[in-house]
């Protein structure tokens, strides 16, 4: 049965019941005591018999008075049994010591189901005129309140590390006052300074060149309240793009007290954004170039007199020059294509050594530099788009033969290994250096001194790669400078 609260003071007869153990002859103490906020109760023996509780127990408890009293506690509510209570009454009897208790987990059955509440306690032992310990006095305090909300802030001060943490940004925490910062592990790392207190390192570390442009924004933020800027920091590892962000805080006279700072290593968006930039002037340069020669035999053909014979090599070079755009604009419409995963694939069962033999043959009438050697080539049945894996194929050997303008020969392998079919393309050209080996495949990579003398835009390896890697296949490079490259991809048979 839920238990009523009722208007107490107006029942004073209930208030001396209630109170009858204790001998207090005060009325209004004894209505005091009824009433408090605090939840009173007196045990009563090792059997901690209840000899007295006030109204705020009874609520806790949810039952009545008439069944409580002068009844061994954990008879009355046996789910407080275990929780711990049992020793700290036995402490107190063998050691006379009264026992207080902070934030104590309590659990309960509320309405049937199990919670758990905090209290401060007070546990004080009750002397008779013998000095012998008779009762335990309890005052416990109802601090649930407080622990939750205390708990709901932690928690949501680790839902924003957390937060912080997933986007890789590094936090400082600015005294404005006192000069001081804590930084975060990770600001440290970006920042590349040794500990916690080194955000003065930081701004040491910065390059000279940026010095002002951080120095000029920090002004600002301490006037408008934002904080924004990027700028270079010279590490141990070399050279790195960072963008600094913050907030500042006031004082109730307006003055900057403290900034809370973020920075991101943005080094990578940097070289991207630079890749980017890059790749428009050369994609306009690439363009342009075809573009032009193509004019020129219009132009020529143009002012052909009527009748006069037109040389063969203005008709077949202008073919050239459009075969030249039609593939920069194929390649680009294909990157495009990936990046918002467009790129349709038309998957069926082919014959891979045919499509091997016929692209080869194809494109060996449009080579006159280079003799396409096809060693191996099993036949093997896999699933693959055959335009797709063409284009593969396509960009391999036209890279062989771009990359290796003094010798004659490319040599095509096709041979099973264990689950997968291993093609390999070699050249006997410039080679690649180790260290852009890993690179080779990424969008818009160009080794630097060779992209002076061979056109393109880096992007036939890259989408390369997205076919293959959509064939569930693999590629890989071999390479020696000065003596030729290998391009390997593999595809899994079925
Ligand atoms: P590109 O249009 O520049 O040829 P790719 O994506 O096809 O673009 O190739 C990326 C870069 O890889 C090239 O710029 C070149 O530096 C290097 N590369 C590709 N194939 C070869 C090769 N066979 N030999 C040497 N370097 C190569």
């Amino acid at each position: 049965m839920k238990h009523e609260n009722r208007d107490f003071l107006a029942d004073s007869d209930r208030i001396k019941q209630i109170y009858a153990g204790p001998n207090i002859a005060d009325e209004s103490i004894r209505a005091l005591i009824a009433y408090a906020p605090a939840a009173m109760a007196v045990f009563r023996g090792r059997e901690c018999i209840i000899d007295f509780v006030n109204e705020k127990v009874l609520q806790i408890w949810q039952k009545p008075h008439e069944e409580v009293l002068n009844k061994p506690l954990f008879e009355v509510m046996p789910e407080l049994a275990g929780q711990g209570l049992e020793e700290i009454f036995e402490h107190i009897y063998a050691t006379g010591e009264k026992f207080t208790a902070d934030e104590f987990p309590v659990k309960f059955l509320r309405d049937g189901k199990p919670i758990i509440d905090y209290r401060n306690f007070v546990y004080e032992p009750l002397r008779d005129k013998n000095n012998e310990i008779y009762a335990i006095a309890s005052i416990g305090i109802d601090v649930t309140g407080q622990v939750k909300a205390r708990q709901k802030v932690e928690e949501a001060e680790e839902r924003a590390r957390l937060a912080v943490e997933a986007t890789d940004i590094g936090t400082v925490d600015i005294n404005l006052v006192d000069n001081t910062a804590i930084a975060s592990p990770r600001f440290t790392e970006i920042a590349g300074v040794p500990n916690e207190k080194g955000y003065f390192t930081f701004l040491t570390r910065l390059h000279p060149e940026d010095r002002p442009i951080r120095d000029e924004a920090f002004r600002n933020a301490l006037l408008y309240g934002k904080l924004f800027y990027e700028a270079r920091i010279i590490t141990d590892d070399g050279i790195r793009w960072i963008r600094g962000m913050g907030q500042t805080y006031y004082n109730e006279g307006g003055s900057p007290v403290r900034m809370l700072g973020t920075i991101a290593d943005i080094t990578d968006q940097r070289v991207l954004q630079q890749q980017k930039d890059e790749f428009i002037s050369l994609a306009s340069h690439e363009l342009k170039t075809p573009l032009t020669s193509l004019k020129a035999y219009i132009q020529l053909l143009q002012r052909a007199k009527d009748g006069q014979r037109i040389p063969r090599e203005f008709v077949d070079n202008s073919i050239k020059q459009i075969g030249r755009l039609e593939k920069l604009i194929a390649d680009l419409l294909d990157v495009s294509k990936i990046s918002s995963g467009k790129l349709t694939y038309n998957m069926e069962t082919i014959d891979f050594s045919i499509l091997l033999r016929e692209t080869i043959r194809s494109l060996q009438l449009t080579v006159p530099t280079h003799w396409f050697v096809l060693q191996g080539n099993p036949s093997v049945m896999l699933a693959g788009d055959r335009y797709r894996l063409e284009q593969v194929l396509s960009n391999y050997l036209m890279n062989a033969v771009k990359y290796s303008p003094n010798s004659n020969n490319v040599i095509i392998n096709s041979e099973i290994q264990r689950n997968e079919l291993v093609v390999s393309v070699q050249d006997f050209g410039v080679g690649i250096t180790p260290e852009h080996l890993p690179k080779l495949f990424d969008r818009f990579y160009r080794i630097e001194n060779t992209s002076k003398t061979f056109e393109g835009l880096g992007l036939g390896l890259y989408v390369s790669s997205e076919i293959i890697k959509r064939h569930h296949g693999r590629f890989w490079t071999e390479s020696e400078p000065g003596k030729g490259s290998t391009f390997y991809f593999s595809l899994p048979i079925a």
